[in-house]
This record gives C-alpha cells, sequence and structure tokens, in this order.
C-alpha cells in the first residue's frame, strides 16, 4: 500500500505468521518502541505479554550495558558481556524487531518515516502507541577537529579505544621512536570529567599500574600521563560535594593531571588546544600531546528528537528534550498515542505557568511578607507589583523544590541566571523579570539526570502503564475518567526515585545516594559497586558473562595485555 510521498507502509512483518501466538497477535494494537536502549529494554521487561503486537526499530540490534563501557574500553571486560541481542529480548513478547531508524513520526496519520542505515530506502510504519526512546548524542560544543578524537557511546567505540591503546603501547616500544614521541603516545588526554570521564581515566590508570609492567619494559610507567581537562572548577560536579573533592584528592595523589577551569579550544591531530582560567582570572592558551584523546563533555539532542520537537513547535518548549507531561505523554502530541522516555524526553517543570501561584503562595502568603498587613485578600494586581530581593526569590526556589522535586535541578540554574534579569543590579526582580527568569529555566534545563538509572525507571513505568491500559476497557467504568484521560484513570503520574548514581574512581567506587547521604569507600566499594551492576543485568547470560570477567581480571589481569 502506497503511503505519503508514494513510500510503502509496512503491513505485515516477515514473521508475523511464523507461530498461531503471533498470528493472534496481528489484531491487537500496534504498540511501536523506538531504541534499544535503557528505556526501551527496561519497557519490555514490563509489558505483559499478548497485550500489543510490538514492534522496536533501532539502528542498533543490540542493547549496551553502558555503565560498564569504560571497563570494557580499557579491556577489564569483555564486550560481549556488556551486549544482549535485541531480538532474544523482544522474542518474550512475541515482538518484532527491525534494524532501521526513524526519521519523522506524522502525528495525525499515526506514521513513523523510517530509513534503512546505509541506504536511501525509506518506508512507513504504523502504530497505534509509540514510545520514543532513541537516547541523546554526544555534545560536540562546536569544538573543531573532533575526528581526532574518540568517543565512548557505543560498542565499537569501545573497540576502537581499546586497539588504540595497545597500538600506541607497542608502537611506544619501538627503537625507532624518540623519547618525545613515545610521551606523546603515552599522554592520555580526556576532555571532561563526568562519570564516563573519569572512570575512563580511573580504568586507564588502574590498568597502567596493575598490570602494564607484567608484559611491558617498566620504562614505560615513568613515560604515561593522564590529563583531564574541565570547564568547572570541579570534577563529577553533578555529584555530592564531599564525592566530588574525595576524587579530586585521589587523582591527585594518583599524579592525574587535572585541568581546571579550561575549555577545549580545538583539537588537532595529536595535541588539545584550551584555554585555563587563571587564579586571577586571566585567560591562558595551552595546549597538551596525546595518543589518544577521549571527548566526553556530555550530552546532546538526538536528531530524531530534534525534529519531534521541531514538527510540535507550538506546544514543546525546551530545547534540549522532548516535553512530556507527568504520565510521560508527549505534549503537543493527540493525547494517549505518543510517549517519550530516557535521556531524549523531559518532564515538563511548567515553573513560568505556575508562577503566579507560587509567589503568591510562598511570598505573599508568607507571614512575613509585608502585603500580609496590607491586604487580606491577595490580588493577581498584588502579584503583579510585587518585588522579590535575591533571597526571597531563593526562599521561593527552596520551597517550589520541595514540594516539585522534578524542578530541584532545574531550580540550581537560578542564581546562575538572576544577573541578567537584574540589568540594573537592584538586588531584586519584579514580577515580570521573576517569570521570564523562570521560563528561561523551563527551557534550558531537563528536569531529570541523563542517566541509564532514570531511563529504566521510565522504561519500567510505560511498560505497566501499557499493559494495565489493555485492561483498562474491563477495569474502567465511564466514570472513571475525567476529560477523556484515561492514562491519568489508571497510573499515578510517573516518579523518579533517586537511587545514587556511581563512578568508580581508581580501586574505589564513589556514590551518591539520596541527597544528606554520601558514601566515600575503599575497596568495599568496589565489590559493592559491582555488586549493584550485578542485580541490574539484564539476563542471567550476562551476569555470568560479567562475573566471568572480574574473575578473569583477578586471576590473570587484563585482556588488553595478554
Ligand atoms: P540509549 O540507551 O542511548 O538508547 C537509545 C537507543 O535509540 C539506541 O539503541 C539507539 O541506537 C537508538 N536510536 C537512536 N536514534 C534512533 C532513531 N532515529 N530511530 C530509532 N532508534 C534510534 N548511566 C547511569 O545511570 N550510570 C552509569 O554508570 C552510566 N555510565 C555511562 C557510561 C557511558 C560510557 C555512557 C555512554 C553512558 C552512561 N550512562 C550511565 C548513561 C546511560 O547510558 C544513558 O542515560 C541511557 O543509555 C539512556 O537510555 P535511553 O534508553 O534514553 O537511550
Ligand atoms: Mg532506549
Ligand atoms: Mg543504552
Ligand atoms: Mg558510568
Ligand atoms: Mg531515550
Amino acid at each position: 500500500i502506497g503511503g505519503p510521498e508514494n513510500l510503502p507502509i509496512l503491513t505485515d512483518h516477515l514473521d508475523s505468521f511464523d507461530s498461531p501466538a503471533k498470528e493472534e497477535l496481528r489484531r491487537k494494537p500496534h504498540l511501536v518502541i523506538l531504541g534499544s536502549g535503557w528505556g526501551s529494554v527496561g519497557l519490555l521487561g514490563n509489558l505483559d505479554k499478548n497485550d500489543y503486537d510490538v514492534t522496536v526499530i533501532s539502528p542498533i540490534n543490540y542493547f549496551l550495558f553502558t555503565p560498564m563501557l569504560p571497563s570494557a574500553a580499557v579491556g577489564t571486560l569483555e564486550l560481549k558481556s556488556l551486549m544482549e541481542s535485541i531480538r532474544h529480548i523482544v522474542r518474550r513478547v512475541n515482538g518484532h524487531y527491525l534494524e532501521a531508524s526513524a526519521e519523522k513520526i506524522l502525528f495525525s496519520e499515526k506514521l513513523i518515516k523510517v530509513k534503512v542505515p546505509g541506504t536511501d530506502q525509506r518506508f512507513y510504519v504504523p502504530y497505534d502507541k509509540l514510545v520514543i526512546a532513541v537516547g541523546s548524542t554526544s555534545n560536540t560544543h562546536g569544538v573543531k577537529g573532533l575526528q581526532y578524537s574518540n568517543q565512548l557511546k557505543t560498542a565499537e567505540d569501545a573497540v576502537e579505544i581499546r586497539r588504540k591503546i595497545v597500538t600506541n603501547l607497542e608502537k611506544a616500544c619501538l627503537p625507532t621512536t624518540s623519547d618525545e614521541e613515545r610521551k606523546k603516545l603515552l599522554s592520555f588526554v580526556i576532555c571532561g570529567a563526568g562519570p564516563t570521564g573519569v572512570e575512563v581515566a580511573a580504568e586507564i590508570f588502574d590498568l597502567l599500574n596493575e598490570d602494564l609492567t607484567r608484559s611491558f619494559p617498566k620504562i614505560l610507567r615513568q613515560e604515561i600521563s593522564i590529563h583531564i581537562i574541565q570547564s568547572r572548577s570541579h570534577i563529577l560536579n553533578t555529584y555530592d560535594k564531599a564525592i566530588s573533592e574525595y576524587a579530586m584528592k585521589r587523582f591527585e595523589h594518583d599524579q592525574i593531571d587535572l585541568l581546571t577551569n579550561s575549555r577545549v579550544r580545538e583539537i588537532l591531530p595529536n595535541q588539545v588546544i584550551f584555554d585555563q582560567k587563571t587564579a586571577s582570572g586571566e585567560i591562558e592558551t595551552k595546549s597538551v600531546p596525546f595518543g589518544l584523546c577521549l571527548w566526553s563533555t556530555g550530552v546532546a539532542q538526538n536528531p530524531l528528537a530534534q525534529q519531534v520537537v521541531k514538527d510540535l513547535a507550538g506546544s514543546q518548549k525546551n530545547k534540549r528534550a522532548i516535553e512530556t507531561d507527568a504520565q510521560l505523554r508527549v505534549i503537543g502530541a493527540p493525547l494517549g498515542d505518543v510517549y517519550a522516555i530516557g535521556d531524549c524526553a523531559t518532564v515538563r517543570t511548567e515553573l513560568a505557568e505556575h508562577c503566579s501561584d507560587y509567589v503568591r503562595k510562598y511570598i505573599i502568603g508568607s507571614q512575613s511578607h509585608k502585603f500580609i498587613r496590607s491586604h487580606h485578600i491577595i490580588t493577581d494586581d498584588d502579584i503583579k507589583h510585587v518585588d522579590l530581593t535575591y533571597n526571597e526569590l531563593k526562599q521561593l526556589c527552596t520551597q517550589i523544590s520541595q514540594m516539585n522535586p522534578l524542578a530541584a535541578e532545574a531550580l540550581s540554574l537560578v542564581e546562575e541566571l538572576v544577573p541578567k534579569y537584574d540589568p540594573e543590579g537592584r538586588k531584586k526582580l519584579n514580577f515580570d523579570q521573576v517569570k521570564l527568569l523562570m521560563k528561561e529555566v523551563d527551557s534550558k534545563v531537563t528536569s531529570l539526570p541523563a542517566t541509564a538509572q532514570r531511563a529504566n525507571q521510565q522504561g519500567k513505568y510505560m511498560g505497566k502503564k501499557l499493559s494495565k491500559l489493555r485492561k483498562s476497557s474491563t477495569t474502567l467504568s465511564i466514570n472513571d475518567i475525567v476529560d477523556g484521560d484515561i492514562d491519568n484513570a489508571i497510573a499515578r503520574p510517573f516518579k523518579y526515585r533517586h537511587l545514587g548514581s556511581l563512578a568508580y574512581i581508581g580501586n574505589s567506587a564513589v556514590f551518591d545516594f539520596a541527597p544528606g547521604y554520601s558514601f566515600v569507600g575503599d575497596i568495599i566499594a568496589v565489590y559493592l559497586w559491582r555488586s549493584i551492576y550485578f542485580a541490574q543485568s539484564v539476563s542471567f547470560r550476562t551476569r555470568v558473562l560479567l562475573f566471568m570477567d572480574w574473575l578473569n581480571r583477578g586471576i590473570f589481569g587484563r585482556d588488553i595485555l595478554t
């Protein structure tokens, strides 16, 4: 059948008649899931069998256990332990898989335009329910010369890094290699000190210290250097302060060169040029040569997510992710058709919209404020004329964060933005200025962290909800449904539970537990860290493989050098 632009529309899959169970499913609603990462796999694991005719579309046919990717890149773990075939995962729900990329969504026709990678071939896939879980891409920050650096997002990236480390070590041992050249080959530069950069640095450090001298000349040890270039003053700055400081101390002790307050300007074939802000505030341009340069400076928006936001421009207001409501429904798409989860999505914070309510409730309504004395009823006019001092603004943010944990991260930006909205330096903002400020916060910040944990929780939530929705016709009466909102009638809004982040820094792991708790440890931490990942592994197969890898490493050293 011909779709728009005369492209074919998929009707049946090649395997639609493979079994009676699959044939039966053809009559069920079509659920299409875009992506084969954390969000999608969380969903697939929690969906009841036979509720939907499921199709997963992703250019990558495996699920990747990303938290352990830094270990695989330096050979602590075998890559295959971190990969799980998506076909294997889809099989549980008798679903289908197509190795392709979604390009555009036609919301009113309920069609997805899909491209076959490496070709110009395109086709349409129809859906009844669609879940977008396409993740994010690396942030380039517009820096030139990124082609000379390595990234770490996919299994191929890890293979490439591993190969480069070995090649450089071998080259360093050749008699034709000069001292200077050897130093360069053994210089590792890491741009970005978030968890990935920090973990790779720590893994490289451990590799070179623990295993290198077993097989390579001892002299190499003195010539190796590890540099971390970071734009802020601290590493791991999204973590608890104690953790960030522990990591910094640890790295200093390990003689890892931390270049803070530094911004990469350009990457040349074998050196990184960066601007460093000195203590006196001047900017110095410096360079550091490298044999391997890792680029890991945070995430940017996936092209499909960008397209979705563009197509729904009237409703979508965030610049970094697809906005959803608290039920994870894409704002602007027909209600209940399309959901977005994981890195590509954010739950709208709506600070600007509720700004006057917040001011009414937390500032004017508070006993200390002057308005309470002169008025009994607070009118909209009162609110328009309110002036908030910096302190009151801070108080307002604290109150909102307590009420709405989703907004907590967003609100941490307020302090940075205040000067922009107070150009005259009055040290206070009028209501309109506060509202504009909140609007900018709404548009700039994603309300949830870009982590596997979050994507997985949202996936689970969606899997359970989609199954409930299928059963809702028998469990719900018309009276339960207010304003045609079935989602609200059957499920609570999504709630994020922060279980703590983990980062590995050289034979110890740093944990970031719920706010107020933090735990910094040594060898016990490593085992705790491992067992947590163990518990999170998707299948028994990966669990066994991971275990074998750790065992192997303990006994034989890393694979990279043997
Ligand atoms: P992803 O898991 O990235 O999956 C996106 C999927 O969509 C992929 O399969 C991709 O191929 C597919 N896709 C892309 N474009 C399209 C398209 N147009 N059409 C169809 N499919 C498409 N998080 C933690 O919580 N803890 C950690 O320790 C941690 N460590 C990390 C280490 C590394 C090296 C990396 C790279 C990430 C790490 N993360 C960690 C972050 C975590 O991996 C992400 O937050 C998580 O993968 C997000 O899940 P997702 O489902 O949104 O996207
Ligand atoms: Mg996914
Ligand atoms: Mg993933
Ligand atoms: Mg990690
Ligand atoms: Mg996603």
